[in-house]
């Protein structure tokens, strides 16, 4: 572990790995991001990526992947039934989480699709740390809801607390006793809470959380798709995990649940998922789910190759030199900005950098999306695509007004060892000189809003001719070409 010593001597990321494969980019000139974001109905979901320079969209299914991932992905053994394949991941999911059961499907939310179906009834509330836009519409249509119990600092964006995904114990208790054991079907955590920027959850709170649950006899479920970045906090931010290794910290976690659950888009670097359990009974509620929805119960949707990259992606997710590059990079990234004066979400967090919009673009009002207004913006004076995190990314309470999201946030996520610190220093680069301009910025208006999940393909239009002013500025101060 030498690089993290002089790391932190130097506060210089440093990459354990070599790059050995590249792929072309490709920076449009502004007039053409311009009308790329317009014919994607300022969405940058809609855009091609054809048309993007960096895409910081997400790390779901974009990390890179190492080269013995690539090599093992040779020995795939395709079959229906009882591939060689599904039995290498299974022995390597079932070492990862020290749980006995493993049920395979496509990605995160399809298990999502699958735990709600077999445990959420109507009326029934699951207390969790932060909601997960997949999560929450899973669970809603099942006729449940969701409360979240993060604790107040969870919300407050500069902080100093390295654990903001941490469960407010004493607002668990309250809500058992309100609710009633009965109409919880789980308690959920989701490691390194997404919505909130990436934020890590303590292996001392997972603890205490289980405790609690034991005690009232409810289920606790750990979302671990993002489980990697939480090792590493919980490494080198949480002094209980001091003399712990990666591998021993992610089975402590995973001792303390009942159901754990991942996305392989992001835990093990490849495409798939799965759910693993200890309770026999539970395993065989669920598993005759998976040939109807997924696929057979021996891959679950997934490619005999992609289960085979995650099963070595398991392995690398215990190896600190694997899992560093994403947080201390994000780290520089957001030392860089925080140079510039630029709002952002602190301590950072995994999955990305994330900037605090409603203050960057206070002027805008809350109905007219600043997050969706400024990841517009951003695409057209960088060419980066990052995702709305805020008030888009929410439903409309049942009134039709807007329902304004605790935090209006723009995240720009890193995927995992595929960007060098370069474009982190122009994409920041370009964001100083966005927030000097910041004033040009306008909000955004629906064209097309879609009844559930609207963020993923709803299309919108600026409330004025804002955009053409922010690149006749950008023009003016870096020419024609850029
Ligand atoms: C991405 C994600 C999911 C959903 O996983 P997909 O594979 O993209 O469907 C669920 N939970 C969390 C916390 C995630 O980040």
């Amino acid at each position: 572990m030498s690089n993290i010593k002089f790391y932190k001597e130097s506060n210089l990321p440093l990459e354990m790995h070599k790059v050995r494969i590249v792929q072309k980019l490709n920076l449009l000139p502004i007039d053409q991001r311009l009308k790329a974001i317009s014919e994607a109905g300022n969405n940058t979901f809609l855009l091609r990526n054809s048309d993007v320079y960096l895409d910081m969209l997400t790390d779901s299914g974009t990390n890179a992947m190492s080269d013995r991932q690539l090599g093992a992905m040779m020995i795939a053994d395709d079959s229906y039934a009882g591939s060689a394949t599904f039995y290498r991941l299974e022995e390597k999911v079932q070492k990862f989480f020290g749980k006995k059961y493993f049920i395979p499907a496509h990605q995160g939310r399809a298990c999502e699709h699958i735990l709600a179906k077999t445990l959420v009834s109507p009326g029934d509330v699951v207390p969790m740390n932060y909601h997960f836009t997949t999560t929450k519409t899973h669970i809603s249509l099942c006729g449940g809801s969701v409360v979240e119990i993060f604790k107040d600092e969870a919300i407050e964006l500069v902080s100093n607390n390295p654990f903001k995904g941490d469960i407010d114990l004493n607002k668990l208790q309250q809500t058992i006793k309100e609710v009633g054991v009965e109409h919880i079907p789980f308690v959920r955590i989701e490691m390194g809470t997404n919505l909130i920027g990436g934020q890590p959850v303590s292996l001392q709170n997972v603890k205490d959380v289980s405790k609690i649950c034991k005690e009232h006899n409810i289920l606790l479920m750990i979302d671990a798709s993002l489980i990697t970045d939480n090792l590493y906090f919980n490494k080198v931010r949480e002094p209980l995990c001091q003399d712990m290794s990666i591998a021993e910290i992610a089975l402590e976690i995973s001792k303390c649940a009942d159901i754990i659950y991942f996305s392989a888009r992001k835990l093990g670097s490849a495409k798939g998922g799965g759910i693993v359990v200890d309770d026999v009974a539970l395993y065989d509620k669920m598993k005759v789910l998976v040939p109807i929805y997924e696929g057979f119960l021996t891959y679950g949707g997934m490619s005999t190759r992609e289960m085979e990259a995650t099963a070595i992606g398991l392995e690398e997710a215990t190896d600190m030199d694997m899992i560093s590059h994403g947080p201390e990079f994000i780290a520089e990234f957001a030392r860089l900005l925080t140079s510039y004066n630029i709002p952002i979400v602190t301590p950072p967090g995994g999955l990305g950098l994330h900037i605090n919009a409603r203050e960057f673009v206070g002027h805008i009002k809350e109905e007219e999306y600043q997050s969706a207004a400024l990841v517009a913006a951003i695409y057209i004076v960088s060419g980066a695509r990052g995702m709305e995190r805020g008030t888009l990314s929410e439903e409309r309470n049942p009134d039709g007004s807007e329902h304004i999201a605790s935090c209006e946030l723009v995240r720009l996520a890193l995927p995992r060892r595929v960007f060098t610190l370069s474009q982190i220093r122009y994409i920041a680069d370009r964001l100083a000189w966005l927030y000097d301009n910041r004033e040009l910025i306008g909000g955004l208006r629906f064209v097309e809003e879609p009844d559930v999940m609207r963020f993923f393909i709803g299309r919108l239009e600026p409330t004025s001719n804002w955009q053409e002013k922010l690149v006749a500025k950008f023009k003016e101060d870096f020419g024609e070409s850029l």
